[in-house]
């Protein structure tokens, strides 16, 4: 884990870029699967460097009829209703959700057609000296991104995060209305995404962490965990989490033995590595003789929110920063620009001497565990769509800090036996979407029954651990009206 990184690349220069493969899918027939977030963005890129596009989609709704039709206008043909592999395929672009198991997919590959997905396509038409550091891992992709994104541009760098969040890779890669590409992107990648990739070769990765999550899609936590290591390509400078297991794993097997390994951690760092001195984050990698010098990055007050899972995305930022040799105070000018993104451990208000804070973005045990780590003691509200995710070790790891829970959704029976076999004494609320009064929502009995567990200094952490399509839209929603019905009892 003590690689020393010395050639560095810096991108500070660059001025005018080498536009990509231009004429790579020049008169090449492509098949678009899927018109969800990516499909539409990558069939007009495509009909802009002069494929022929036909667009496949099972749907044909409301959702989908106008996206439809915009996209005949701009020249593609496209199939609603049904999924048939259209004639005559050199290639298909899938959309990332889509299961290698879809029929489409299938006849694809027996008809020896190559499938890539949205970020492969981008990777093949991006201008060749356009840097790009990718972030994966099961959670902290987003904060991390933009943390980066906020240290590069207060280096004075041209540069963008793009993913779930905000622009789809695809369209940062071709030219914008006034003819502009960015010169550096900070990319979210998803397990579903590498999955897809072939060729993509970052200057920088990080794996952040790996975590059981959507393993009915990649069939078991290995060929997830394998899917993020695909990101440690041939040359690409490896920073991993040392205080996780896969993260470290899959540098050293799935990544290039000769590129340079950056560990990053909560403890005092090696030569080679990113770290916490004291009060200090602080960078023993990115420096003249790692072994005799340290540089000053920032102090933990600079991250927010303040969390120790937080300090590690931090410090995976600054990792992949300074590997284009951002400077360290740029490094700190960053943190303090960025601005946290809602619901990711957001505090609502203090009520009656409780705090109140939403998390409705920890969907999986691994995020809320972070977040019940942040806190001493805790009225958890939790529950959801627990999407096949074990729960026993989260509730035991939490158990000394629970003061209580309140348990909400389809899944929660697991959540509750869980709880009383492995933490018997903490009381338990359980909140039902039915038979809520009139003139009352179901999150206003939620937060009215963790008010009545909670004591003087507690925290109300809204950190389900799972999903939320079952009782709301989706995750922001839920957070919502966590927020609102606590800013009611104001
Ligand atoms: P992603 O884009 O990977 O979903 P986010 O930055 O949106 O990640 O954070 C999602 C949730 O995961 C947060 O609400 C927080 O609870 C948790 N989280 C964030 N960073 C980490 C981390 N490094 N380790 C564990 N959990 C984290």
């Amino acid at each position: 884990m003590d690689a020393e990184v010395t050639a560095v690349d810096d991108t500070r220069n660059t001025s005018t870029k080498n536009s990509g493969s231009t004429d790579a899918f020049d008169g090449r027939k492509v098949c678009v699967a899927g018109l969800g977030v990516s499909g539409p963005p990558v069939a007009r890129a495509l009909l802009a460097r002069g494929a022929r596009v036909s667009v496949v989609d099972g749907r044909d709704d409301d959702t989908v009829r106008p996206v439809a039709d915009a996209l005949r206008e701009a020249g593609a043909e496209v199939i609603l209703g049904g999924t048939p592999l259209p004639e005559d395929c050199d290639v298909v672009v899938t959309s990332p959700g889509w299961r290698p198991t879809s029929p489409l997919l299938v006849r694809a590959a027996e008809a020896g057609i190559e499938v890539i997905g949205d970020v492969e396509l981008a990777w093949r038409l991006k201008p060749a000296d356009q840097v790009w550091l990718a972030v994966t891992g099961t959670n902290g992709k987003t904060t991390t991104v933009r943390m980066l994104e906020a240290m590069l541009r207060a280096d004075g760098r041209d540069a963008l995060a793009v993913g779930n969040v905000g622009t789809p890779v695809i369209d940062a890669v071709l030219p914008d209305a006034d003819g502009h590409v960015h010169d550096i992107l900070a990319v979210e990648l998803s397990s579903f995404q590498l999955h897809w990739s072939s060729s993509v070769r970052p200057h920088a990765a990080v794996v952040l962490n790996v975590a059981p999550d959507h393993l009915d899609w990649h069939g078991g936590l290995e060929p997830y965990a394998r899917a993020k290591g695909r990101v440690f390509a041939r040359g690409t400078i490896r920073v991993v989490n040392t205080t996780d297991d896969w993260s470290s794993r899959l540098a050293r097997e799935d990544g290039d033995p000769h590129a340079p390994m950056v560990g990053f951690g909560p403890d005092t760092p090696k030569a080679g590595g990113l770290g916490v001195v004291e009060d200090l984050l602080v960078d023993r990698a990115f420096v003249s003789e790692p072994h005799d010098n340290a540089e000053e990055l920032a102090t933990l007050d600079d991250v927010r929110p303040a969390a120790p899972h937080n300090v590690a995305n931090a410090l995976a930022a600054a990792a992949l920063a300074r590997s284009v040799g951002v400077a360290p105070g740029s490094v700190r000018a960053g943190l303090a620009a960025f601005e946290p993104e809602p619901h990711r451990i957001a505090f609502v208000a203090t009520v009656g001497g409780v705090d109140y804070v939403d998390d409705s973005k920890a969907t999986n045990p691994h995020a809320a565990a972070a977040s019940l780590g942040a806190y001493p003691s805790v009225v958890w509200v939790a529950g959801g769509l627990l999407k096949g995710a074990e729960v026993d070790e989260l509730v035991r790891m939490a158990a000394d800090r629970l003061r209580g829970a309140v348990l909400i959704g389809a899944d929660r029976a697991r959540l509750r036996r869980a709880l009383t076999e492995h933490a018997p004494k903490v009381p338990l609320i359980e909140v039902e979407a039915e038979g809520v009064p009139e003139g009352r929502t179901v999150m206003d009995e939620v937060v009215a029954a963790a008010s009545s567990l909670a004591q003087e200094g507690d925290t109300v952490l809204l950190a389900p651990a799972a999903a939320s399509m079952d009782m709301f839209t989706d995750y922001p929603e839920r957070g919502r009206l966590f927020a609102e019905a606590v800013e009611r009892m104001l």
